[in-house]
């Protein structure tokens, strides 16, 4: 590409005057390249037009072309629709039918206007009529852009459309900077990448999707634009793990065998042998420690996979090479948990275990700073703030960070920023879609741990309402008799905190009252974190038979007695979510249950999280459907989780270009590890430009 052509302002576009321009910027679209880049949402395929006097009932998607007779609103039962009636030359007829976005549409159509439809054909009597179909307005004196071919609709808008930007409008517009200025743009890609990945011409590529030939012409494209977007994404991502490969860690050696703490832990302290999944992970982790280089490495677990004992595993491994361990969680209430699990597993071993937590004293605070200084202190626990405040340690190998999808890729960033190098391994128990994770981890390196413990009975799920509330209490009190506890979660949607804080303490109240014989306890996010550690405290010694939460508890919390998990409003909750709360019972030899209590009147995409909750319990299996529900950008919510913002790319569905696009990306690094080939210069120049300091922020060429 020539980078000065299309860095250009949107003054160089042929016949855009300053009331587009100021629109089109206002869409955020502010040079050349943002144009081209300004993707058709839809196409209409005007190759081959049906006359309307030839439908059939059976007609399938067409596209029709005629002058609009008649156009306006029309009341039916209780709900108004808007329709235009076209006209051909075949003297047909057909009803263009909208129930939504009534006022935008109804400003488009008057009679006498040339315009085609394409979509599904109706009959209704004798009445032929599409509802909602792709529309394009054809000029009267059609010039050859509009008829006859594939024609690109571009995602329009209000303000858009104002400034007299239609869909005819841009293709106009695009046509002519082709025409113009066609041959200042190249192809950034060398020879070999288009060859040996099958891909088209940049140039031909951009220009095709704006006006296809024919429908093959147009897949080649989006496919070569797919691949092109996400290529420079994960050179962005190889380029970052090449710089990360450089960095020096902690050199530890092989396992220290017997009296080792590793040694010591695996086969003296642990109740059970490890899983497949566990060994295979624990092997991972040291044989990259062995390396001389910084670990940076990715655990993805299902919840009650067994994470937390892997890393207690990395961690005794680091302090047998005489190093101290840091293990961190996002909330206090697992850190405090973790705190107690490692004391438990350590302190047999003579292990020093120190935890950071924000209310605590100053003179305690002083005095564990001084012990992981001094090194009298082997292993701090604590939230990510130990590390973001640079608490000092004598000498930290390994750093542990636990659930790291709840800091972010940028708080990533920060922990890898700090201090010394200690060896990274980053949990996480939202098992995410291989698309996402090749998008927002590929620049570490992976374990995978999707066997559950044997013995595990897989939970039971049920989807009840309000009419069998009873049954469900009456189930309840079973379990609670056999010795079994259980969980009462209540949304807490953050708009309105004290209503759901509300729907808690009624539920408390209600349930104090149905479970007189039993203790009901209640925990929420507005408590004092002492507050809740102690409601935690209390629920697993056992004191306490039902707890009734906000989602406080969602993450990482450990009660092997716990049967029942009881959701309530279980249609508000967001699919990771649920299966995150799920994951809090099975895990310990009991049968366990999880029932959504959910309302009967339910959106249609609460009607497929309840129903996928029901149908399956793999995780991978369920963050694949919550990608396909949700879309990638709501799956963590774009901004937080950095992932990049796709123009054409869809993480849904374009698995396949992007696992070839990253494969193409490394295969480069490969050839010309520091890109200064000259067959690459155009690639670096434009990938310096406009990915090289973005998102990440750290990736760096040579
Ligand atoms: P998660 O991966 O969700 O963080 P945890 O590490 O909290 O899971 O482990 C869940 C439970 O399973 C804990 O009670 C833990 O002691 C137990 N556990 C872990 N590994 C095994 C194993 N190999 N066999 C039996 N129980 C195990
Ligand atoms: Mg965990």
């Amino acid at each position: 590409m020539s980078l000065s052509f299309l860095t250009e302002s949107l003054h160089l576009v042929p016949g855009l005057g300053p009331r587009k321009i100021e629109a089109l910027e206002a869409a955020g679209v502010r040079t050349i390249r943002d144009l081209l880049h300004y993707y058709p949402r839809r196409y209409l395929d005007r190759s081959t037009v049906t006359p309307i006097g030839s439908l059939t009932a059976e007609g399938g998607t067409v596209t029709v072309v005629g002058t609009v007779r008649a156009a306006g609103m029309v009341p039916g039962r209780g709900k108004m629709r808007y329709e235009v009636r076209l006209q051909d030359d075949s003297s047909g007829t057909l009803k263009g039918v909208w129930f939504r976005g009534l006022r935008w549409i109804s400003r488009l159509f008057k009679p006498g206007d040339r315009v085609a439809f394409h979509g599904k054909v109706q009959q209704f009597g004798r009445t032929f009529s599409m509802t909602h179909p792709d529309f394009d307005q054809l000029d009267t004196d059609s010039a050859n852009l509009d008829t006859g071919r594939i024609i690109a609709l571009y995602p329009g808008g209000a303000a858009l459309e104002k400034a007299g930007l239609t869909s005819r409008t841009f293709r106009r517009h695009v046509y002519r900077l082709f025409k113009e200025h066609g041959l200042e743009l190249e192809d950034a890609f060398p020879a070999w990448l288009r060859d040996e990945y099958t891909l088209i011409d940049g140039r031909v590529a951009l220009r095709a999707v704006h006006f296809p030939k024919s429908q093959s012409e147009l897949g080649h494209a989006r496919e070569r634009l797919k691949f092109e977007e996400f290529f420079y994404l994960q050179l962005l991502l190889a380029l970052t793990k090449q710089t990360r490969q450089k960095v020096a860690g902690p050199r530890l050696g092989p396992p220290r065998g017997e009296g080792s703490f590793l040694h010591r832990f695996l086969h003296e302290v642990l109740p059970f042998t490890f899983t497949g999944a566990q060994t295979r992970t624990l092997d991972d982790i040291l044989r990259d420690v062995q390396t001389g280089l910084q670990m940076n490495r990715l655990v993805q677990g299902d919840v009650g996979s067994g994470k937390t004992v892997v890393a207690v595993a990395a961690l005794l491994h680091a302090l047998d090479y005489g190093y101290q361990g840091a293990f961190m969680a996002p909330t206090e209430i697992l850190a405090e948990q973790h705190h107690a699990n490692l004391r438990k597993y350590l302190e047999p071993l003579g292990v020093e275990v120190r935890v950071l937590l924000g209310g605590q004293r100053k003179a305690l605070r002083t005095e564990i700073l001084e012990d992981l200084a001094t090194g009298n202190a082997h292993i701090a626990v604590g939230t990510h703030a130990v590390i973001q405040e640079g608490v000092a340690f004598e000498a930290l190998g390994m750093a542990i960070v636990d659930e790291q999808h709840r800091f972010g890729v940028m708080q990533r960033a920060d922990l890898f920023a700090k201090g010394a190098n200690p060896h990274m391994l980053l949990m996480t128990a939202t098992p995410i879609p291989r698309s996402l994770a090749m998008t927002l981890y590929g620049d570490l390196d992976v374990s995978v741990m999707d066997e559950r413990p044997a013995g595990r009975k897989p939970i039971k799920t049920l989807l009840r309402t309000e009419k069998r509330r009873g049954e469900v209490y009456q189930f309840i009190r079973e379990q609670l008799r056999e010795g079994r506890q259980t969980y009462v979660v209540y949304p807490l949607v953050e708009e309105s905190e004290k209503l759901d804080l509300k729907d808690a303490e009624n539920g408390f109240e209600q349930l104090t009252e149905e479970f007189r014989a039993y203790r009901v306890d209640l925990i929420h996010g507005r408590m004092l974190p002492y507050e809740k550690e102690e409601a935690m405290e209390r629920f697993k010694e056992g004191e306490t038979d039902i707890l009734v939460s906000t989602t406080v508890i969602e993450v990482g919390v450990d009660v092997p007695n716990a049967s029942v998990m009881l959701i309530e409003h279980a249609e508000r909750f967001g699919l990771s979510q649920l299966h995150q709360l799920r994951g809090r019972v099975g895990r310990g030899e009991h049968q366990s249950t999880c029932i959504l209590m959910a309302d009967y009147k339910r959106s249609a995409e609460g009607e497929q999280r309840l129903n996928a909750m029901v149908a399956t319990d793999d995780g991978f299996k369920i963050s694949e459907l919550d990608l396909e529900i949700r879309g990638a950008g709501d799956f963590f919510g774009t901004r937080q989780s950095g992932l990049p913002d796709l123009k054409i790319g869809d993480l849904t569905q374009d698995l396949d270009i992007l696992q070839r696009a990253r494969h193409a990306a490394f295969a480069l690094l490969e050839r010309d590890p520091r890109l200064t080939a000259p067959e690459h210069a155009a690639l670096r120049a434009y990938y310096e430009r406009y990915y090289s300091k973005r998102n990440l922020g750290y990736a760096r060429v040579g």
